[in-house]
């Protein structure tokens, strides 16, 4: 008998894939190995809607569909290393798994401060459901919340703990708040848009250390002042998990580099006809845009390149990959959507509505249009998503 086909990661990523390959007609076995003990769940509402109510898995959790009812499912279980050229994965019970094909799933975990004094209670990221269970526990009306990081995440979660009634500051490196993908103007308006429900910001600013003997009660700032806080949050990025993928000969520089077709390429340029990665993790070249490989770290692209990767693996892929990135951001009232690389514009302009109000910019690389962004008006930045097919 053959071996099954393992996928390591057992979120969307990991789920999207064993429903793909039952989809595109692949009956032979399928193991899933994950470490959280939960059965795959949805990870975006952990710091927008979910987080201002009860957090639990069955609010967050994936639908089970019948198609992979006979799939191994094996959660809790951490895999430490692998063996491409042996074909195995070897868990941390030291139970050796063998496959026919390797689907890479593992995705990311947060970047957490590293300061002197950090062995204080109190400290929160946000990335699996057992940080967001933790999390809501604190997020009490009157709760001093202190974020670090002025990403997407750590917005969402200055909009959600300032729904819940805390007083809430970001402190953050940068000029203004998610500035890299969204451009200046629309960063600037946005965080107009926080400070107007209340949000303090500390923008080109650094923590130095925390204040507190058990649990945090203040962090230090590298302008010499101390903020006081009873809840910390690091929203500051993320970690790779792929060390279980070392010793390999892969090209693990940022997430794994595959081929268009999401095969894992060695270092050399060889590629491993076997072995897909997906999800957070892959670094594809994307013709849409140019011949760069990229990693996309947006909710859609788990589904997109799960699906590739099954066709591609059981003889269906047709022409070349071309997902369109695409995310979105609740925050208070003010729903954006973007598609697209925003990031790799030159140029940023308003195409439609008002700065102030529902409105629309295009970003431009070389006078193209490499992304679209808005906040509302929904149908209208749908409508320039074919600029990108
Ligand atoms: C709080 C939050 C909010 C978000 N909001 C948005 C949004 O609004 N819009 C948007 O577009 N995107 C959003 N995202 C991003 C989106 O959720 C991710 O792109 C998506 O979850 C990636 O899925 P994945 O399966 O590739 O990886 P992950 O979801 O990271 O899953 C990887 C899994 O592998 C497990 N694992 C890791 N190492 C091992 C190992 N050695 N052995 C076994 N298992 C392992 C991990 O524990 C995890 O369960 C958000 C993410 C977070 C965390």
């Amino acid at each position: 008998m053959s071996h099954p086909v393992v996928i390591v990661g057992a979120s969307m990523g990991g789920l999207r894939m064993a429903e793909a390959l039952r989809r595109f007609g692949y009956t032979g076995a399928i193991t899933v190995i994950g470490d959280e003990p939960y059965a795959p769940y949805n990870r975006p509402p952990l710091s927008k809607e979910v987080l201002a109510e009860t957090v639990s898995h069955e609010a967050v959790a994936f639908e089970q569909r019948d198609s992979t009812a006979d799939v191994n499912w094996m959660f809790g279980t951490r895999v430490q290393a692998t063996d491409l050229e042996h074909a195995v994965v070897t868990d941390v019970n030291g139970d050796v798994h063998p496959y026919s094909a390797l689907v890479v799933a593992t995705g990311l975990r947060s970047k957490r401060l590293t300061v002197p004094n950090g062995e204080l209670r109190g400290r929160h990221a946000v990335r699996t459901l057992d940080d967001a269970i933790a999390l809501r526990r604190e997020l009490v009306p009157g709760a001093r919340v202190v974020i670090v990081g002025a990403g997407f995440i750590g917005c969402e979660v200055a909009a959600t703990a300032r729904k819940l009634g805390c007083d809430v500051t970001i402190v953050a490196p940068g000029t203004h708040p998610m500035q890299r993908p969204l451009g200046t103007e629309l960063a600037a308006e946005m965080q107009r848009r926080h400070e107007a429900q209340g949000v303090t910001f500390r923008m080109k600013t650094a923590v130095t250390d925390l204040v507190g003997t058990l649990a945090v009660d203040g962090v230090a700032l590298d302008d010499g002042t101390t903020i006081p806080c009873d809840v910390l949050v690091e929203a500051i990025g993320s970690h790779d998990n792929t060390e279980w993928l070392e010793g390999n000969d892969l090209d693990l520089a940022t997430g794994v580099r595959t081929t268009n077709d999401l095969r894992a390429v060695k270092s050399t340029g060889e590629v491993w006809d076997n072995v897909f990665v997906i999800g957070d993790l892959a670094r594809f070249p994307n013709p849409i845009f140019d011949n760069e490989c990229r990693r996309i770290e947006h909710w859609n692209i788990p589904t997109e390149t799960a699906k590739r990767a099954a066709q591609v693996f059981t003889g269906n892929a047709q022409g070349d990959f071309r997902p369109i990135p695409s995310f979105w951001t609740d925050q208070y009232d003010n729903h954006l959507l973007a598609y697209g690389v925003l990031s790799l514009a030159d140029e940023v302009k308003l195409i439609d509505g008002e700065i102030s109000g529902d409105c629309v910019f295009g970003y431009y690389r070389d006078g193209d249009m490499v992304g679209v962004c808005g906040i509302g008006m929904r149908s209208v930045v749908q409508r320039y998503r074919a600029n990108f097919v």
